[in-house]
This record gives structure tokens, sequence and C-alpha cells, in this order.
């Protein structure tokens, strides 16, 4: 079945303005999830929306601050069902305040001004990836916030889906089961999203950049905090009898092998990150975070942290250093390996729309990694906007029509699949 894809331009950049407008940022060490209470103005907005979509099921579990939806399937025979998950936070990196997206059409290649009045100009020389989308139409921002394309795109392809199906009632499709979740940027990890409301065992996460790229792995991730106390005397009479816990914490920096760190290393290579380093004298604490897509070069790195720490505690007392690493997320491919299918069927969807699907190992972790472990395998599929979490965000219009068609694709992939 071939859709001409032009009629969900109105849709789809509509919707993206419309939530783009809503403030949803969230906010690091709040101590409360949702981290802000302003991702309810649009978690109110999507559940009522669901509803005029005519979705069957539709939920706003206010407290969470999660909406769910179920567009039941209208085929005869039992199929797999289709999940779908965005999120609805922006990044805290910059202000979401009275963001005022505006649309630029058929792009000519050159500078594109922001905001004339405060002089606020994208470069096409500082964003090579705007070349990408010459004669494309643009969803930008007036150069004071960020856009929220990241995640915003996806909600509103997500919503532009279900609308195609409340108007072509004969297009066959199995269960759709969608959920916006709260605070992805913040580590909150969908950690309300209930499963059994949710309907379906398996989902995909819809957000990243570029079109047609999906992700199957992320990073093996933990924290390690290396503690070091030192003696502190006088300087005149230290002799013999001070011990520096700032030399101690310098020496065990030293110890990690200076080319494997993030601003070195891409692709599959892993590293380990110096968070923080607060010394005096008396006291030193490291922060450093460890990543690697490979589970054993992972253990490898935790081990290696451990004995850095030990070899300390040795040359100067086991009292002076304490090592310890915590896990925070764990490459969801092993997980994604159980579930062959959910691959092949993206894969085939994208293709079927005329892209080249590219599989990106995720540096990162995304809502999907601790989904996955929790027992609801998520792989990712990109959302098409760029210069997320930043002033120069913005979205192609045409990438976010092309997200609807490998949706409207990808469940009729999966309605032919009586998951046997
Ligand atoms: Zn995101």
């Amino acid at each position: 079945m071939s859709i001409d894809i032009n009629r969900f331009f109105q849709p789809v950049s509509e919707r993206l303005m419309r939530y783009a407008r809503i403030n949803t940022q969230s906010q690091n060490f709040t101590g409360r999830w949702p981290t802000t209470e302003r991702q309810r103005d649009l978690a109110k907005v999507l559940y009522e929306e669901l509803q005029q979509l005519g979705v069957d099921e539709t939920h706003y579990d206010e407290q969470h601050c999660v909406v769910y939806g179920r567009l039941r399937s209208n085929l005869v025979h039992p199929c797999r069902p289709l999940g779908l998950i965005a999120h609805l936070d922006t990044a805290p990196d910059a202000s979401g305040e009275n963001c005022r997206p505006w649309l630029l059409r058929n792009y000519d290649g050159g500078d594109i001004t922001l905001n004339a009045e405060l002089g606020i100009v994208m470069k096409a020389a500082d964003y090579p990836n705007l070349k990408n989308y010459l004669g494309q139409d643009l969803i930008l921002t007036d150069g004071t916030t960020l856009l929220g394309g990241d995640d915003k795109a996806s909600i509103a392809a997500i919503m532009t889906l279900l609308e195609y199906y409340r108007d072509n009632p004969d297009q066959p499709h199995g269960d759709i089961c969608v959920a916006f979740t709260p605070d992805e940027e913040v580590g909150g990890l969908a950690q309300d999203l209930d499963f059994t409301r949710f309907g379906s065992d398996t989902a995909y996460t819809l957000d990243g950049d570029h079109l047609g790229h999906y992700m199957d792995q992320t990073f093996n991730a933990s924290m390690a905090i290396i503690d070091i106390k030192g003696v502190s005397v006088h300087t005149g009479t230290a002799k013999g009898i001070m011990v520096n816990a700032v030399d101690i914490a310098s020496q065990f920096l030293s110890m990690l092998p200076e080319r494997e760190r993030p601003q070195y290393t891409s692709g599959t290579e892993g590293f380990y990150h110096i968070v923080s380093c607060q010394a005096s004298c008396e006291q030193a604490r490291i922060v450093l975070i460890i990543r690697d897509f490979d589970k054993d070069n992972f253990l490898k790195r935790e081990a290696y942290v451990r004995s850095c720490a030990e070899k300390l505690a040795q040359q100067y007392g086991q009292q002076f250093i304490s090592c310890q690493i915590t896990e925070q997320y764990a490459n969801l491919k092993e997980v994604i390996d159980t579930v062959p299918f959910m691959i092949e069927h993206l894969k085939k969807a994208i293709s079927d729309c005329g892209i080249t699907p590219v599989c990106e190992p995720f540096r990162g972790g995304t809502d999907g990694s601790s989904l996955s472990y929790r027992g609801l395998p998520c792989p990712n599929l990109s959302a098409g906007y760029e210069n997320a979490h930043g002033r120069f965000e913005y979205v192609p219009v045409q990438s976010m029509m092309k997200n609807v068609e490998i949706l409207i694709r990808l469940a009729e992939i999966y309605s032919q699949d009586s998951g046997i």
C-alpha cells in the first residue's frame, strides 16, 4: 500500500508547534517524580487528544504523569501488539519557557535568522547538518529557547499515526499501545510505566536524531565513588605525619588510561569519565563514570578501578581509601537479542519507506535500557530532530512525515505477525 505522505504535513507540523509551546522542562535533583509540575500540562493535553482521536482505551495516571492509549485491533486474527513510547519532558540544558516555534518553508541552504531583534543567526557553516535538508521545511525556535523536538517530534508522529487510523478505519492494524512518560532527560527511566496498563509486551521508544536510524544497544554503565581520607596537621610539623588526600587523589587519577576518555572515543569504544574531584588535605572524593558496550570489557574496567584503589590502599593503608561502584544501567542488546523480530520488523518498515536503516550504538542510556531489563524490550527509533538540547534545535517536517509513514508500515507488518 502506498500513502501520499504530504497529507501528514499539516497535522505533524501543527502538533509539534502546539506541543513545543507548552514548557515541559524537567529538572535534576528535585527529589520528586515527576521532577516538574509543568510536564502535567502536556500530559493532560495529550490525554484529551487521545480521546478525541477515538482511541479505545485511554488513561491518565495523574500521580505519576504517565499517559496511556490503546487502539484496539480491527482484525479477527490474533497478532502481535505494537508498542510505542515517547517522553514528555525537554532537557534542563536550555530553557523551554515561552518557546516560539516557527516554520521555514523550502530551506535554501543559507544562514537562518532566528531572531532579527536579538541578532541570533544559525550559520550554515556552524551546523553542517543543515545541508541535508535543502528544499525541506524546518520548524525552528526564535533562538532563545530549545524547541523540544526531542521528544515532541515523536509524540507528533505517534498522534498522527493514530489520526490516520481514525480517518482510515478500513486499514488493518493490531493493538497499538502508546505511552507518554516524564523525566527521560533526568534519568527518570520511565520508572512508573505500568506494563499491564500499557498492554504490549514489547515497545519501541521513539527518540534520537537522524531519520531512519535505530538503536539496539546502549552502554553498560556504572558510577564509582572513591573516598580518600588524609591526615591534616600543621605544615611546619608535618614531616612523617601528614597524609595529603589531594596527592592520593591525583595519584589515582593518573592511573586512569589517558586516551580512554569521552573526548577521545567514539563508536563502540568505552571510557572512564571523571565527573568530579573535590579534594583537600583532609579528604577527597572522586566521582567517576565507567562506560562500555561490551560486558566483559565493562567488567574489566570496573575491576581496574577497584585495583587502582586497592593499590593505593596498600601503599597508604586500608583506612585511607574506599571505592564503591554502583551499576546505573546495562546494555539493552542482551534483551533485544531475545526478540529478534523487533529489529527485523523495524528494518523492514524503514527500508520499505525508501530509507536505508542505520543501526547506531547509542553512547548513553535511554528509558529503553531500564525498561528492557524490567521486562519490556525496547529498541529505539529516531525521531528526526537536530541539535537537540539547545537553542539551535530544529526539526525537518519531512522527517516527521516520513516517520509517520514508517510507523504505519510498522503497524502493518505487526498486523501480519501472529507471534508464532
Ligand atoms: Zn529524548
